[in-house]
């Protein structure tokens, strides 16, 4: 499919769970998950008027960076390794998976100016993600605080693998309610304004709970 087709019905599917929750649609951004594709295909989607491209490795984020260079804006993704973040931190404007202090720490040294992240939250509990749990945030956010180079502009998460629709929305739910926790404690760093969550299968889900940004890969470019 072109991606202009497939971004159409997106923004379709963006409208409606705006409407059934009476959001605007304007505080919807979509991240366009190109970490399966080429980067022609990428290129098609900014042709398209995607603005947000994300990558969850450093390799493929360098090799699209070589051929789109800062037409984009650039999201990481995925779990980053700390010796990866000296590649990636001048190009990247936004990180979604600050899950730990030794990243922090190795962004704080590298980043030339601050940088937006996510913090990571594992609220599903499964063992196969990343991310700290819930109850950590408030203690790794003061944490924080020290940190000029790292503004912590919302929380991420990825919902559990399964059909269970009311599993889902909870584990979004919950990761909104961390949210104004956080704002609560007005840390300068810390404005928390933003909403990572919502992929392909359960991005309208994710809309209807608050998400400010969906990371969509299969439904707009595979
Ligand atoms: C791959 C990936 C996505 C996109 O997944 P799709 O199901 O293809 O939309 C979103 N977020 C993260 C962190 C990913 O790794």
């Amino acid at each position: 499919m072109k991606v202009t087709h497939n971004l159409k019905n997106i923004h379709e599917k963006i409208i409606e769970a705006c409407q059934k929750s009476g959001r605007n649609p304007e505080e919807v951004k979509l991240v366009a998950v190109t970490k399966y594709v080429s980067s022609e295909r990428a290129l098609e989607a900014l042709d398209a008027g995607v603005v947000h491209l994300g990558e969850n490795r450093d390799e493929g984020l360098l090799a699209k960076w070589e051929v789109l260079k800062n037409r984009p804006t650039w999201h990481f993704i995925g779990s980053l390794q700390t010796r990866k973040v000296k590649a990636i931190i001048d190009i990247v404007e936004y990180i979604h998976s600050l899950d730990r202090m030794t990243l922090a720490d190795e962004i704080q040294k590298r980043a030339s100016n601050p940088i937006k992240c996510f913090i990571q939250v594992n609220v599903s509990g499964e063992e196969s993600k990343h991310g700290i749990t819930p109850s950590e945030a408030l203690d790794f956010v003061r944490a924080l605080s020290g940190h000029d180079k790292i503004i912590v502009d919302g929380l991420m998460t990825m919902a559990p693998l399964t059909e269970d629709e009311e599993r889902i929305r909870h584990c979004f739910k919950e990761l909104k309610s961390l949210r104004e926790e956080i704002q609560q404690l007005h840390i300068e760093n810390s404005p928390c304004k933003e909403l990572s969550m919502g992929m392909s299968n359960d991005f309208h889900i994710a809309i209807e709970e608050g998400a400010t940004f969906v990371r969509i890969g299969t439904a707009l470019v595979g």
